[in-house]
């Protein structure tokens, strides 16, 4: 993923940084790790997602991205169940979805009783359901649960609300994100840009709800430790009003108080997003600032509302050197990627494997070809999956996880995929030494368990690394290295 796309047999790493990268590299006094050939790809970035709220879930979360089949699911449970002491929750809230599973549905009360623990599953799609023990946990705690083990409706916010205030400690929550960061490692990811979450002081019944103020404590606490398993950027999400008095209530604090791209290569600040609140006067605020702001788009009326706010506020203040993101973006037309490229704005997309119906985007190829930035985000966590490989199988085939056509022709090459994932990707977290294979950057890696790029298409869901690195750092390691 350098810019001539070289493929090369050895890499030197020293110092957590790649020092050679070709063919023939003298190895006298490294250590040598002989990978049998196997495919090595830069270190994956997500440059959006949630990862902060999967790392903040209650119980021993256990995100379940990787398995296509309800028997896998429960085996991936009972070996987590291995490690958990009796009678507390695992729990998988957001990073699960029906529509991975060839039987189209979640596992059912009598199959998550088999895993031994009480269980507790939430999902991005397909609903909340937890088995015995848990039914009678939560019952117990005064939280309706049918006689199938399915939570319905606001029972399962509360249920999830009962699950935070009884089970959340910081010594949890730093499992917890460690354990989320680990568990992307094992899939290639080496560096997320979380961001942020639907602020709420008290313990919340929304999956996309914590203390935004507080939940980034856990990986603080790891990255104290120097036991960061993969590479966490953060971003701020403001969401408020327009025309509030005082002005900008959360936003202007932040913006006086804090500082953006401001840590250290393992924990960094970045900008404003995913929501920048306040209106036009909240996108002043950020320009005036320096800072770099973003906004997700969900449909063609809010994404012009958003182009057009800015192409405003560019008059006043230019913001072509502060990289600002639109996100989603699932209806794109060339014209706003014209004029969003003219205010030197980029998108990020991705966000599609659960989705359903024809052409639904985002326009992947017309894109890609366009000039505009453009880098990949996952923005999974609570609505959808960060698993790198489903948003990849997605944007390769046009298919979402039921195989169904939602892309049209606007499918992406495999080589390109992989690129706006990683070298693209530099752009939107503004980091140039990280994202491609190249002498003087980061040493982060992964070294895939098949090929990528001509295994069939349907084996693509199935990509995971065996070898991780980081910063030089084996952050996962299948008995490899
Ligand atoms: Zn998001």
């Amino acid at each position: 993923m350098d810019a001539a796309n070289r493929i090369v047999p050895q890499v030197v790493i020293r110092n957590g940084r790649f020092a050679g990268v070709g063919g023939n590299l003298a190895t006298r006094g490294l250590k040598v790790v002989d990978l049998k050939g196997r495919t090595v790809i830069p270190g994956i970035i997500d440059a959006h997602n949630h990862i902060v709220l999967v790392g903040n879930r209650p119980g021993w979360h256990t995100p379940l991205e990787h398995v296509f089949t309800i028997p896998e699911a429960i085996a991936a449970l009972k070996a987590r169940a291995a490690t958990v002491p009796g009678g507390e929750f695992i729990t998988t809230v957001g990073p699960i979805s029906a529509m991975q599973f060839d039987e189209r549905r979640l596992p059912n009360l009598t199959e998550l009783d088999a895993v031994g623990r009480p269980v507790y599953v939430q999902a991005a799609q397909g609903g909340t359901r937890t088995n015995s023990e848990g039914k009678a946990w939560l019952e117990a705690r005064g939280v309706m649960v049918g006689a199938d083990g399915t939570i319905a409706g606001q029972a399962a916010g509360l249920a999830l609300q009962t699950l935070r205030k009884q089970l959340l400690t910081p010594e949890t929550r730093k499992r917890g994100a460690f354990d989320a960061l680990q568990y992307y490692a094992r899939l290639g990811i080496t560096t997320h840009r979380d961001s942020g979450a639907f602020h709420s002081e008290e313990p919340a019944t929304g999956i996309a709800s914590e203390n935004t103020y507080t939940m980034h404590d856990p990986f603080h606490a790891l990255h104290r430790e120097g036991r960061m398993p993969a590479r966490l950027r953060i971003d701020f999400l403001h969401q408020d009003p327009p025309n509030a008095t005082p002005p900008l209530p959360t936003l202007g604090p932040r913006l006086r108080n804090s500082f953006p791209r401001f840590g250290d290569e393992w924990l960094k600040t970045g900008g404003i997003g995913e929501f920048t609140g306040g209106g036009i006067d909240g996108l002043r605020a950020i320009a005036s600032a320096g800072w770099r702001g973003e906004d997700h788009a969900l449909n063609l009326a809010g994404v012009t509302t958003l182009i057009t706010n800015r192409e405003i506020v560019n008059k006043e203040i230019p913001i072509k050197d502060l990289r600002w993101v639109i996100s989603h973006i699932p209806e794109f037309p060339r014209e706003l990627a014209d004029r969003a490229h003219a205010m030197g704005v980029g998108v990020l997309v991705g966000w599609g494997p659960l989705r359903t119906g024809m052409n639904v985007g985002p326009p992947y190829r017309m894109l890609f070809d366009h000039g505009i930035k453009v880098g990949f985000h996952s923005d999974g966590g609570d609505i959808t999956v960060i698993n790198p490989w489903l948003n990849f199988y997605t944007m390769i085939t046009g298919r979402n996880l039921a195989g169904q056509s939602i892309l049209g022709d606007q499918t992406l090459t495999r080589e390109q995929t992989l690129r706006l994932a990683t070298a693209a990707n530099k752009w939107f977290i503004w980091e140039d030494d990280l994202g491609s294979i190249e002498a003087g950057n980061h040493a982060d890696l992964a070294v895939l368990d098949r090929d990528y790029f001509t295994v069939p298409d349907e084996d693509i869901r199935r990509v995971r690394s065996v070898l991780t690195i980081v910063g030089g750092r084996i952050a996962h390691n299948d008995g490899v290295a």
